[in-house]
């Protein structure tokens, strides 16, 4: 129950309206320390409830301070556009009982329209990076007087290289009394330095939605003997399966716009969204699929971060996501708020062993499906080591002239091996290839 919390009644009154009744894990971790106003670090995706975990404690400070637009007293910082207006959209159904008023500043959007917002100081500012520094290097905005700062789905800005912004955009905040910051992964080096110069003494919540994922979403795989038995498989999933929204999640452009241009010429209404799509696209892409004007979108890791889609209930890999944490990213947009989803992730012999070291990461097994009309001959690997993935062949020892011919293959043979402490961070692509880096925006 909301109530449990002492939160305005003007905020309780919205909550209620909107049919929020239990609140989620993050909520029910985060509300209380943020309400005492102590700094939060707190991993949880998108889907988790976050925005609300932020969002309510925030409204209550600010309502409770009774001195609506003097100035910016509260910023909220992330990474993408569509991340903003879905968030200020939150703010607005929060806040509909108060006086509290919120302002976009994003890219792609009209300057001087924004500037005209900031004059009227909005109690709540919801920026992305790139345009907030323009508005501060314009002298059109003034963060001094922000008390709250909320840097959402830091580990993406990071990756996509905002650190210098945010360095920046921090130290404008400088008199901040609270800073919550939200991630959803663990995050590496340049996250943990971030963290120890932005927050005070927080408390770290981490709510891996690794538990709450296998509770309502179904993870199955398929194994597929290559690229074009994946597509038929993808093709047969859409038609079979009972779904109202579907994602196809790829780990390259290319392959995204090969898949998408497959299924518009079997006639699907698809949208194909990643990286080299312009801000419009996207928009478009990401409206459609919302309000149902299309049922299915093709989309590689970072241009489907951050999406909040109700109704989204079939994800599937086309790829193996190349690190555990971003397929609890992926899989993370079903089942979203107790509603039941299906995760398949379709298996060649190259993302053997990344499916074994997910199924570690998650302790858990996935489902082994096999569709009849469509099997193939690739099964997963004839024998299988402790930990799951394919047993090499034995090769045939060479001699050492056939050793000389080849130095560099030999070499990189020999790296091979010694990483696998490091997974699901560093994982390794099963035949040989070079060791798989974990989130590569490049690749997008
Ligand atoms: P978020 O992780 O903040 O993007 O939230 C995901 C979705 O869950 C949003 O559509 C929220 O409106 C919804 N949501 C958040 N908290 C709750 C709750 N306690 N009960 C029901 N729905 C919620």
């Amino acid at each position: 129950m909301f109530t449990q919390f002492a939160l305005h009644e003007r905020l309780l009154k919205a909550v209620a309206e909107l049919n929020f009744t239990e609140p989620t894990p993050v909520q029910a971790a985060a509300i209380p320390p943020a309400l005492e106003g102590r700094d939060l670090r707190v991993t949880a995706q998108t889907g988790s409830g976050k925005t609300a975990a932020f969002l309510l404690p925030l409204l209550h400070r600010l309502i409770g301070e009774a001195k609506p637009r003097v100035e910016i007293r509260a910023l909220i910082l992330l990474p993408t556009r569509e991340l903003a207006q879905q968030t200020l959209k939150e703010i607005e159904r929060f806040a509909q009982y108060t006086f509290i008023k919120s302002a976009l500043v994003t890219g792609g959007e009209d300057f001087k329209v924004q500037a005209a917002e900031l004059r009227r100081m909005p109690d709540i500012l919801v920026a992305t990076p790139g345009r907030l520094i323009e508005h501060l290097n314009s002298g059109t905005v003034d963060l001094k007087p922000v008390q709250v700062l909320v840097l959402d789905e830091a580990d993406r800005m990071l990756d996509m290289g905002f650190a210098e912004d945010i360095e920046r955009i921090t130290g404008e905040c400088a008199k901040r009394e609270q800073t919550l910051l939200f991630s959803a992964t663990g995050g590496g080096k340049v996250l943990r330095e971030m963290i120890g110069k932005v927050l005070r003494e927080p408390v770290h919540l981490k709510l891996n939605s690794i538990d709450q994922m296998s509770e309502t979403t179904r993870q199955q795989i398929i194994t597929a003997d290559d690229p074009g038995h994946k597509e038929r498989l993808v093709h047969w999933l859409l038609s079979n399966e009972t779904y109202r929204k579907a994602i196809v999640f790829t780990n390259t452009r290319v392959q995204a716009d090969r898949l998408y241009g497959h299924l518009v010429a079997a006639d699907y209404k698809a949208f194909v969204l990643h990286g080299d799509k312009d801000q419009k696209d996207r928009k478009l892409a990401i409206d459609r699929l919302k309000q149902g004007g299309t049922k299915v979108l093709v989309a590689t890791d970072v241009a489907a971060r951050g999406l909040d889609v109700d109704g989204l209930d079939l994800v599937i890999n086309f790829d193996m996501p190349r690190s555990g944490d971003e397929y609890v990213h992926r899989v993370g947009r079903t089942g979203r708020a107790g509603a039941e989803g299906l995760a398949v992730s379709l298996i060649c012999h190259n993302d053997w062993n990344l499916m074994s070291s997910v199924e570690r990461y998650l302790k858990q097994r996935f489902e082994r499906r096999v569709v009849k009309e469509l099997k193939g001959s690739y099964q997963g690997p004839k024998n299988v080591k402790a930990s799951g993935k394919a047993a090499g062949v034995k090769k045939k020892k060479t001699d050492k002239k056939d050793t000389a011919k080849k130095p560099a293959a030999k070499a990189s043979a020999k790296r091979r091996p010694s990483s696998p402490k490091s997974a699901p961070s560093t994982l390794v692509s099963q035949d040989g290839m070079a060791p798989l880096k974990r989130k590569k925006p490049a690749a997008e």
